[in-house]
């Protein structure tokens, strides 16, 4: 039992007992006892109901008590005031909070379950066209009405952005992020990129622009020295160096452009114009045979290793492409006498194929940079084979329209592997109408 249980119970026995005495001198004990109990029960119900009054009331002050209700009073006071206290220290967190997300460019919407609109700042009104209070309780995808929107939510996978036009003003572009927290709750984060993504555009665009100025300059100078490399006459001869290195630079600069215009081509289309049935077995087979003539010169084996029959949406020559490039690319970083290995094989949700050499290899922190434009790991070596250093970009761009995606593994010194993965979804049954698909 503890000090108060034993504290009260001894004041009630006291109580009783000296009622009892008291009333034994009238002989009536039990009477007085009786009485005794009955009062002390009126006494804590009086205290009891005054309790559940001042709880109920508005009142600050604790009433006045004595014993175990004056410790009651005391106790509930204490919470009373730190509770208070907690309260005034959220609501000033919650204002600053508000302060600061009010404050903000971007959008910030909080969602509850299902994507209600539970609150949002200022900007999402500009930005997302949410009107406070009148859209507050009701699910976002009735404001935006985007597919491609309604498509990331559902989803449920909120590791990546999503690029939208503002509902608001079709002129802003977005970009949404999702962030979950708590239970079935979002923040939702809405960016306006139309600066950046107009600077991009500009960027875009100078560099196909300048590519194309180029391009005539380059094949009438390449022209010339053609003629001139040609010319066996006597005059010429003590020239023939320069213009021979002549041609090889202008060839080097004609190939960059060509490149260049290719992925200005890839990144300015976000999807392609003619989508195809591309047969990945034949596909592979026209890369090996290709990569074979080219192994010749390096006495290198190249093996084919295929058993898929999967047809793949897409286009047929961005594809042998990406694909050639990464073999190419095998044959150009593997020593003479060396192997590369083509195959293709099915995997968990799709298919893996794979360009493997037993060349001189990619220390790992090259291997996240190599698809960005003009990274190589030796500038000398790319030039000697012909590179231009945006091959593996063009890859990567064309396996991003294929919904596909590129894995690189590497040993230096061993060799490389190059994987590239189709999803499922980019399979096409033989009965599949493209046209309608594309
Ligand atoms: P490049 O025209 O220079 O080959 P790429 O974009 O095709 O440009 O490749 C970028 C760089 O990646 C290359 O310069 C080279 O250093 C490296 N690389 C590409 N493929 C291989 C490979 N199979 N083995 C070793 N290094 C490679």
């Amino acid at each position: 039992l503890s000090r108060n249980t034993v504290t009260e119970l001894t004041r009630f026995f006291l109580l009783l007992g000296l009622s009892a005495f008291i009333g034994s001198l009238f002989g009536a004990a039990q009477l007085f006892a009786l009485f005794t109990s009955i009062g002390i029960s009126l006494f804590h119900i009086v205290r009891i109901t005054r309790l559940e009054e001042w709880m109920g009331s508005s009142q600050r002050e604790v009433p006045e008590a004595n014993g175990i209700w004056g410790k009651i009073y005391d106790h509930l006071h204490r919470n009373q005031k730190r509770n208070h206290a907690q309260k005034k220290t959220l609501a000033a967190a919650l204002s600053r909070f508000r302060q600061i997300t009010a404050a903000l460019p971007d959008g910030v919407v909080i969602l509850q379950r299902d994507h209600i609109i539970d609150w949002c700042n200022d900007s999402s009104k500009r930005l997302l066209g949410i009107r406070t209070p009148h859209d507050i309780g009701q699910p976002i995808t009735n404001l935006i009405r985007i597919p491609a929107f309604s498509k990331y939510l559902k989803k449920n996978e909120f590791n990546e952005t999503l690029q939208i036009r503002s509902p608001e003003n079709e002129f802003i572009s977005l970009s949404i992020r999702i962030v979950p927290y708590g239970k079935d709750q979002s923040l939702m984060l809405a960016r306006d990129m139309t600066k950046i993504n107009r600077l991009e555009q500009a960027r875009k665009d100078f560099v196909a622009n300048a590519s194309h100025e180029l391009r005539t300059p380059l094949t009438v100078v390449n022209g010339y020295l053609e003629a001139l490399a040609e010319d066996d006459s006597e005059e010429l001869k003590r020239y023939s160096m320069p213009i021979q290195a002549m041609r090889e630079q202008t060839l080097r600069m004609q190939n960059i452009v060509e490149d260049l215009l290719v992925l200005s081509r890839l990144e300015n289309s976000a999807t392609f114009n003619d989508t195809e049935k591309v047969d990945i077995a034949a596909l592979l087979n026209e890369v090996y045979l290709e990569t074979q003539k080219l192994a010749k010169e390096k006495n290198q084996i190249v093996s084919l290793n295929s058993d898929v029959k999967h047809l793949v949406l897409g286009n047929h020559g961005e594809l042998y492409s990406a694909i050639s490039n990464l073999a190419f690319n095998a044959v150009r970083y593997t020593p003479v006498g060396g192997k590369v290995s083509l195959s293709c094989r099915d995997a968990i949700d799709g298919i893996k194929i794979s360009v493997e050499d037993s060349g001189i290899g990619i220390a790992p922190q090259h291997i996240p940079r190599l698809t960005e434009r003009f990274y190589r790991i030796d500038t000398g070596r790319s030039r000697e084979t012909g590179g231009t250093g945006l091959g593996l970009a063009i890859v990567k761009h064309v396996l991003m329209r294929h919904n596909a995606r590129l894995e690189i593994e590497s040993n230096v010194g061993k060799g490389s592997k190059f994987t590239v993965f189709f999803p499922e979804s980019q399979f096409l049954n033989d009965s599949d109408d493209v046209t309608k698909m594309s």
